[in-house]
């Protein structure tokens, strides 16, 4: 069984005592120390008298994260209360999910991660260079957890959508971590963020005195490989059971990373596969609404990056789970990028993620022939573009189909490929809208929609719990499709009645655990575990999920 030693840790403080207790956050309790405690623990005098219980303390630093004006103000702040008490920090988070996920991630976390070397107060993370290779197993060894579960590790290359950030893309695994943490009830001890340094092409980052990373252009040769490749390896043999999780590498290197280690280490891409994965989610959910098959769908993508590719590889396992082949389910994708319809016919080389959907017709240059042309069911923007979704767009489709499926995912909101007013207002009320980034709830002609986000944290916590729970070897898209069928069945009919594909963020821990079940199940059932299967699987995982309580001390 994957057992979990953070426990038996957290009672005895590591024999921390007086203010090194105090100045360390894992149990740091604050003014939560009892009388009893702070006698025995040599606290007395340095903390007030009064003993203040978390739900006391939650009030205060609720009330005080309210005072920061900014959205920046207030990621600092909860920084600064992760370097003190991560106890109160993450019950803030789990308790305020839906409120504070858009400071912890983005897309605030997009503008921390610009600001990364100027905001610079504790470290947070392993920091790897190119100047450590040969000792990254050293690095590995400095940091002060020895039961590492889950890593997520960016290059710093494609930050949100930002471009390279260099070092400063460390906000990006931190982040995400806390949401892992938060949503998916991993251990933080458990968790480790990664930012391999291997310099960047901002000249901007370059020229600042201030920037903490290598001050030289991003590697792309051999020594970048080496890096990567001494990293996993090093990870391997230290946690053989740990999941890595790759984020925001630049487009080519995430491909051929994933490609490259997915069949050798439980690795991960959630620009890519959780994307997919709950993209799908969303679009199994609007079947649940318009009553129809996979199958049945006509699916244009605008955009064929990452994350288009990404959705496509999911609907395609999709598809094959419903009977069809691979071929036959590509032929239900029109993929459109910066250059028109994705073709066997366009001049150049195609890069090797786009030519395993490219189609073999004629070139159309723009969205509204391909829409013209293809009647599709379903239009998924993940170009990074706005506005492209027109008014000339989601008519032509509104008169094509009954209940045109309109996924806007370009983040952040600024970004969307339309807004969803627009969208609902434009096919009468008609389309079955979600987006990347959230919009508030639209009344047309009397009918109230709300819009559903297909953001990724509904998938990626919930799949890495099911893959630690399991002791997963690899990482399957049979996995994720698990994890998107689950997603998809976590929706209330209620939901479904005011056209929204997702379950409410506010419920994302619960959909973690649904969503862990079924990955670890899909674990056990292709052999792939690395611990036995508990009997009874679901109040295991309830039970091991870690909560944020503080402990008392005996
Ligand atoms: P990417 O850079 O890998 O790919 C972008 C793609 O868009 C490329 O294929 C590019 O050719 C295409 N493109 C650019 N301009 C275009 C134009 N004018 N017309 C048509 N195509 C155009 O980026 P990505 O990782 O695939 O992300 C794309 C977008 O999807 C981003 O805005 C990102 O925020 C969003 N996204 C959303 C979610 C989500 O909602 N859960 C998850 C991941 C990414």
């Amino acid at each position: 069984m994957t057992e979990r030693t953070a426990d038996s840790e957290k009672i005895s403080y590591q024999n921390k005592r007086g203010i090194d207790l105090l100045n360390n956050p894992r149990f740091n309790k604050g003014t939560a120390f009892t009388a009893e405690e702070k006698d025995q623990l040599g606290l007395r005098g340095l903390l007030p008298p009064r003993y203040i219980p978390i739900e006391e303390q939650l009030e205060r630093v609720h009330e005080n994260y309210g005072y920061k004006r900014t959205d920046l103000e207030k990621f600092i702040y909860l920084n600064g209360l992760l370097d003190r008490n991560e106890t109160l920090y993450y019950r803030l988070l789990v308790e305020n999910l839906e409120e504070l996920m858009p400071i912890v991630y983005t897309p605030t976390v997009g503008l921390a991660c610009q600001k990364y070397s100027r905001i610079f107060r504790r470290p947070r993370g392993l920091c790897i260079s190119l100047k450590d290779r040969g000792r990254v197993d050293d690095l590995l060894a400095n940091w002060p957890y020895q039961d590492i579960r889950i890593i997520v590790v960016t290059d710093g290359e494609r930050i949100l959508g930002l471009g390279d950030l260099g070092l400063n893309g460390m906000g990006i695994p931190v982040g995400k971590l806390s949401l892992y943490v938060a949503a998916g009830g991993i251990d933080p001890s458990m968790t480790l963020p990664v930012c391999l340094d291997v310099g960047t092409n901002n000249e901007e980052l370059r020229n600042d005195p201030l920037y903490l990373g290598l001050n030289c252009e991003r590697e792309r040769g051999k020594a970048y490989d080496d890096l990567v490749d001494e990293f996993i390896h090093a990870v391997k043999a230290r946690w053989p059971q740990c999941i890595i999780q790759f984020e925001d590498f630049g487009n080519t290197n995430a491909f051929r990373l994933l490609e490259k280690y997915r069949d050798a280490a439980p690795v991960l891409n959630d620009d890519i596969q959780g994307t997919g994965a709950v993209t799908l989610a969303g679009l199994l959910g609007a079947l649940r609404i318009t009553k129809q098959s996979l199958a049945d769908q006509r699916i244009v993508f605008l955009g064929a990056g990452e994350a288009g590719i990404g959705i496509a590889e999911a609907i395609m396992t999709g598809l094959c789970d419903e009977g069809l082949t691979e071929e036959e389910a590509k032929q239900r994708f029109w993929h459109v990028d910066s250059k028109g319809l994705v073709t066997h016919a366009r001049p150049g080389e195609l890069a090797p993620h786009k030519l395993m959907f490219a189609r073999d017709e004629a070139a159309i240059g723009t969205l509204g022939g391909v829409v013209e042309k293809v009647h599709p069911t379903v239009l998924l923007g993940v170009s990074g573009q706005p506005g492209l979704f027109n008014e000339m767009v989601v008519r032509t489709m509104t008169r094509q189909v009954e209940r045109p499926i309109i996924f806007a995912l370009s983040n952040p909101t600024s970004k969307a490929e339309c807004t969803a007013e627009q969208a609902y207002t434009w096919s009468n009320g008609q389309a079955i809208f979600a987006s990347g980034s959230p919009f508030d709830p639209v009344t047309l002609n009397g009918r109230f929609f709300r819009p559903g986000q297909g953001n990724n944290a509904y998938v990626f916590p919930g799949l890495g719990l099911g893959a630690i729970i399991s002791g997963a070897k690899r990482i399957t898209s049979s996995m994720f499709h698990e994890a998107a069928k689950a997603l998809a069945g976590a929706v209330p009919d209620s939901l479904l009645e005011e056209v929204s594909v997702y379950p409410r963020q506010s419920d994302i821990q619960k959909v973690s655990i649904d969503i862990a079940i079924a990955v670890a199940r899909e674990t056990y059932k292709l052999g792939l575990n690395g611990v036995p299967e508990p009997d009874d699987l679901e109040t295991f995982i309830k039970d091991w999920v870690w909560k944020p309580e503080y402990i008392p001390y005996v």
